[in-house]
């Protein structure tokens, strides 16, 4: 493995450049802006990468935000506050023609209910009264029905925008509980996840947690930069997804730590999954093909445990997460399962490396 500590002057300064692209373009050198174009320098995201150069050299902070909004969660609030405000209107507007639709029918109402008594009483020439009465009933019959078109009409229309915003709400739930770098589920969606383990009792016993951890990474970061280190962390989550049937739970859950969540498994079956995805990455060739500098090779340890083991989301957490340290512990590059004597022969040294 390579390891060689390359040359200072072969990190880039991707702060410097960065703040250098964005005072040139008139950018102001807020946090969501430099974020925005970290982003884009790293290239992490090509979708938000291609949005942001369409914008060209004239982007105001109001096409900036938009992009952040729709890339970063955090920014996501007022798209919220947005989408309350819309529906809230639409919701009165629907609201208003069902009570003019109300007040309609009640007149129409009140206008048979007058006409039935007029023909009871026998003060009226009789073919007279009846010539009168439909004449009347036929107008009225035709306003209410035009009126009713009307309604109709409108709350289908407010119906289509309410639907519109429900999709965008949706969306930006997805993008909420993605990892930006990697297109995994991100740490809330999976603390959502974990908890969901224990709710259902037929399906916890045959449940299992693996916690994955990129074996020195921080020297990939060190050595390359930080901006390798992160298409490294995209590769890997690329090759883990890869390797796992499309049900299994895949989230990132911390800078270079993943988390599967296996549902109608075995112990054993899980150590199988473990085994293909850690010979998968050692095997993986991490070269940039046009400076042809070799990355890798890339390791990753994991740590299983079977929620049937635990009986919480805190405990399975723990002790998948005791399972990764043994792992770590044993040399790296390879899987673990919970076994209760861990809790004696590592617990005191895995409660420090915790700390
Ligand atoms: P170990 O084998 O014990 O896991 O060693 P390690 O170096 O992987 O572990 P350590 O926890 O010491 O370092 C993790 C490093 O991951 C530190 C940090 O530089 C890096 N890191 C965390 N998040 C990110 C990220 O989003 N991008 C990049 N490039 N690096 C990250
Ligand atoms: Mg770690
Ligand atoms: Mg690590």
């Amino acid at each position: 493995m390579s390891t060689a500590i390359a040359p200072k002057a072969q990190i880039p300064d991707v702060a410097g450049q960065i703040t250098y692209a964005m005072r040139s373009m008139g950018i102001a050198p807020i946090p969501r802006n430099y974020e925005l174009f970290y982003e884009a320098y790293i290239g992490s995201n090509p979708a938000l990468t291609r949005e942001l150069a369409a914008l060209g050299n004239s982007a105001t902070q109001e096409e900036l935000d938009t992009i952040g909004a729709k890339y970063f969660p955090q920014h996501a609030g007022r798209v919220f506050d947005d989408a309350h405000a819309r529906l809230t209107v639409e919701l009165d507007g629907v609201l208003r023609a069902l009570k003019q639709e109300q007040t309609t029918l009640e007149s129409y109402n009140r206008l048979l209910g007058e006409t039935c008594e007029r023909m009871s009483s026998r003060s009226h020439n009789s073919a007279e009264l009846l010539r009168n009465a439909i004449d009347m009933l036929t107008t009225a019959t035709g306003d209410t029905m035009a009126q009713g078109e009307k309604i109709v009409e409108n709350v289908v229309q407010r119906s289509q925008e309410m639907d519109q915003v429900r999709k965008e709400l949706d969306e930006y739930k997805r993008i909420a509980n993605t990892d930006a770098l990697t297109r995994l589920s991100n740490r809330r969606a999976f603390e959502d996840r974990l908890i969901s383990i224990f709710d259902n009792q037929l399906t916890r016993p045959t449940t299992a947690l693996v916690l994955a951890d990129i074996d020195h990474f921080k020297r990939i970061n060190d050595t390359y930069g930080h901006p390798v280190g992160d298409k490294i962390l995209a590769t890997v989550a690329s090759i883990i997804r890869a390797n796992v049937r499309r049900e299994v739970f895949v989230a990132r859950v911390g800078g270079e730590e993943f988390a599967l969540i296996m549902e109608g498994v075995t112990a054993e079956e899980v150590t199988t999954v473990c085994e293909r995805i850690r010979h998968s990455l050692e095997t993986t060739p991490f070269k940039n093909s046009r400076t042809r500098v070799d990355y890798g090779p890339v390791t990753i340890s994991l740590g299983v445990c079977m929620a049937s083991e635990t009986a919480d989301s805190g405990e399975l957490y723990n002790k998948a997460d005791l399972a990764l340290y043994c792992a770590k512990n044993a040399g790296r590059n390879c899987w673990n399962v919970y076994q209760e004597s861990m809790q004696k022969d590592f617990t005191k040294s895995w409660l420090i490396y915790k700390n």
